[in-house]
């Protein structure tokens, strides 16, 4: 039994005044428990919000030691193996590592309630010899079965110190001799052609195998992984870094070891006398059930703890975006679109990539919007809709007035957006001038929406006559460059929404979940290689981060519905060129859609089918729990068989559930039960029709 495994409240109680209890109500919300205590003679916290427990101790070898991470409901731990110690803090300064093994002087503990109902504990530790100080704070959240934390580091030398190493998840776990299976999800890669969402599962070779994932800008996968043991126990983990990192998993039976690590790729920080080092934060969080739960408790918890709030009640909005006009735009086509979306239920309007003089030089280009880019915005404003423009905001052009003026403000590395060059966004004069743009752009156009895009959000840059480090390109370029230009412009204009784009969703990360209220997952593309994306982008985000690019103006059921499953549902067509029936199926289709969004979006989704592909169904449930109430979209592509059994999933087994269709005239009053073992039948009479199965409680709950 490990020490810290062991529940201390009996002794704990005893000892009043040697730790620090707290109960926290909130009003309105029931209560939240959260406690957060220290024992100060064990030198023990133990930090519970009633969900979970994580427990971590300063031991007698002056070590700092993760203990164990509990799930108070279902009574899983997670704890390290006897004779490997495991630190939330790891990292290397100057060759020498601060880890498990560290010898550390405590310097502060506290704990308070913050924001977004959550409760921090704070653990300020100084080596002996006292040249550096690690600030360690931990957060757990309401109802939330995650920990939040993150390592702050402070050069206490008189001299600069060089962080090479650091690890968002550097968790040691016993392996209980079980088989474990390691599940991650591609990005958009490449275009789709090296990476859609696919997800993808591991099993773990016990002798010594390794599951790797590399995540952030131009990575190939997401930004989290889920692990689980054959009876179904498992973690989840997310890290809050745009730039690119390397996570791995690995299993070593012969030592009894499950170790995980997420490290930052090539870093290389100079860090002055009492400057600090952030290492990310991230989070760990723990679940019982198959992937479909890892995703919804890690989906749960960004919306809780971590993701840009809900801009309102309408959120996802309905969208139209101008690109299937590309460069050939200008404000008399708009003017005429903007109407048809406005009759349609469109809600913002965007204006994609070829608005501008040149990528760079971001003014309207007179040649096309003669009244200028304001008149559009008021017109838009005045026919209800919000206003949007494209931006891609770390390139451009050769020829911009920002590049002549200042040929060296390119990366090292450029990547081709457009024929544009990259620009160095930790370069500090780019940034300033980035700011001030950004900022009067939102200002003279009225701006409520921007779609940030590019190639590669996160530039390679080794320049020397940059105001960085040439060797601290990633880190650098992720935290210093973009992540300090976009939490500028939105602090100086919040109310502005952003939009992740980087021709796809190449940088599904959970600090870009901080930072705008939905991404793109596939890029403009096909109703097959959407849903194929949506399917898996579903896994750890939430239904808002997967928005959809329909490019059809002749539409039919098959189209609109293969984009309807998810966040902002993103109209790339032209509207001029809709015959009346497609804008009357599409006003049908919108309107549908508004009412479905509030629940998809708050509700948890259920892989019911395998990945979407031609030859066979594809079904995709949104079960919400506090209605009891599931909706499945069905859809059949070049797939043989002119009905489907469809198994929902989440529903209470004793309940009586009516069942309608979209399209079919048939109802059905179905037990949970009925319906969870032997299925729905659901009528797909032709190829590329689908179908929408919606499922509701006959009587009230228990
Ligand atoms: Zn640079």
């Amino acid at each position: 039994m490990l020490p810290g495994g062991q529940r201390k409240d009996g002794r704990a109680a005893r000892r009043a005044g040697l730790w620090v209890g707290l109960l926290l109500c909130l009003p309105g919300m029931g209560r939240a428990e959260f406690q957060f205590r220290y024992d100060a003679e064990e030198r023990i916290w133990t930090l519970s919000n009633g969900v979970l427990e994580a427990v971590f101790q300063h031991t007698p070898a002056q070590t700092f030691e993760f203990r164990s991470l509990s799930d108070l409901r279902t009574k899983d731990t997670w704890a390290p193996p006897d004779n490997i110690a495991s630190s939330p803090i790891r990292l290397q300064v100057d060759g020498t590592l601060w880890d498990a093994r560290t010898q550390w002087r405590l310097a502060a503990q506290t704990s308070r309630a913050i924001a977004r109902g959550g409760y921090r504990q704070t653990i300020v530790l100084r080596d002996l010899l006292a040249t550096g100080q690690v600030t360690l704070e931990l957060e757990l959240f309401e109802n939330q079965p995650a920990l939040r934390y993150r390592v702050r580091f402070r050069n206490l030398r008189p001299a600069t110190a060089r962080v090479t190493l650091a690890d968002m998840l550097p968790w040691s776990f016993a392996e209980l001799e079980k088989t474990y299976r390691v599940f991650r999800v591609n990005q958009w890669v490449r275009g789709g052609i090296w990476g859609n969402f696919e997800p993808l599962t591991t099993t773990l070779n016990p002798a010594g195998g390794t599951v790797s994932v590399n995540s952030g800008a131009h990575g190939q996968h997401c930004g989290w992984l889920a692990l689980r043991d054959d009876a179904d126990r498992g973690l989840f983990a997310g890290w809050e870094f745009d730039g690119r990192a390397t996570a791995a998993v690995r299993h070593t039976r012969w030592q009894g070891h499950l170790q995980l690590a997420a490290t930052i790729q090539q870093l290389s920080r100079p860090l002055g006398p009492n400057q600090d080092f952030q290492v990310p934060a991230a989070f760990l969080g723990l679940y019982h059930g198959d992937w479909d739960e890892a995703g919804y408790r890690t989906q749960r918890f960004a919306e809780a703890a971590i993701a840009k709030p809900i801009p309102d009640q309408n959120f996802p909005y309905v969208i139209w975006d101008s690109w299937r006009y590309q460069f050939d735009l200008d404000e008399e086509t708009l003017r005429r679109n903007t109407e048809i979306a406005a009759r349609i239920g469109v809600e913002l309007f965007v204006v994609d990539l070829g608005w501008a003089e040149r990528i760079g030089d971001w003014r309207a280009d007179r040649g096309k919007f003669p009244s200028g880019m304001r008149a559009l915005s008021d017109y838009v404003h005045s026919l209800g809709m919000k206003f949007g423009l494209h931006f891609a905001l770390a390139e451009a052009d050769p020829d911009s007035a920002v590049l002549r003026a200042n040929p060296d403000w390119t990366s090292s590395e450029t990547y081709h957006y457009f024929d544009a060059l990259s620009l160095c966004l930790s370069h500090q004069p780019v940034r300033q001038w980035l700011v001030q743009e950004t900022v009067r752009m939102i200002d003279e156009y009225n701006l409520d929406w921007i779609l940030q895009d590019g190639e590669n959000m996160v530039k390679r840059c080794t320049k020397t006559s940059h105001s960085h480090d040439p060797g601290d390109s990633n880190y650098s370029n992720a935290v210093d460059g973009l992540n300090a230009v976009i939490l500028e412009v939105q602090r100086q204009r919040p109310r502005v929404l952003w939009e992740n784009c980087e021709d796809g969703g190449n940088m599904m990360t959970f600090n870009m979940v901080r930072n705008y209220v939905t991404s793109i997952a596939a890029d403009d593309s096909g109703p097959m290689t959407t849903r194929q994306a949506i399917y898996g982008v579903t896994y750890p985000f939430s239904t808002r981060y997967a928005d959809r690019y329909m490019p059809d103006h002749e539409l039919d059921y098959y189209k609109t519905r293969s984009y309807m499953f998810g966040g902002p549902w993103i109209f790339m067509n032209r509207l001029t060129e809709m015959r009346p029936e497609d804008v009357e199926l599409a006003i049908a289709e919108v309107k549908l859609y508004k009412q479905l969004r509030r629940r998809i979006r708050e509700g948890r989704v259920y892989h019911l089918s395998a990945r979407p592909a031609d030859n066979r169904v594809d079904s995709l449930q949104s079960y919400h729990e506090a209605t009891d109430t599931a909706i499945i979209f069905v859809t059949r592509p070049q797939a043989t068989g002119n009905y489907r059994m469809v198994r929902p999933r989440g529903l209470q087994r004793e309940r009586n559930y009516s069942v309608r269709f979209q399209e079919s005239g048939r109802t059905y009053t179905l037990t949970g039960e009925q319906l969870m073992t032997d299925g729905v039948r659901v009528d797909l009479p032709a190829m590329w029709t689908t179908e929408i199965v919606y499922i509701e409680p006959l009587q009230p709950g228990p």
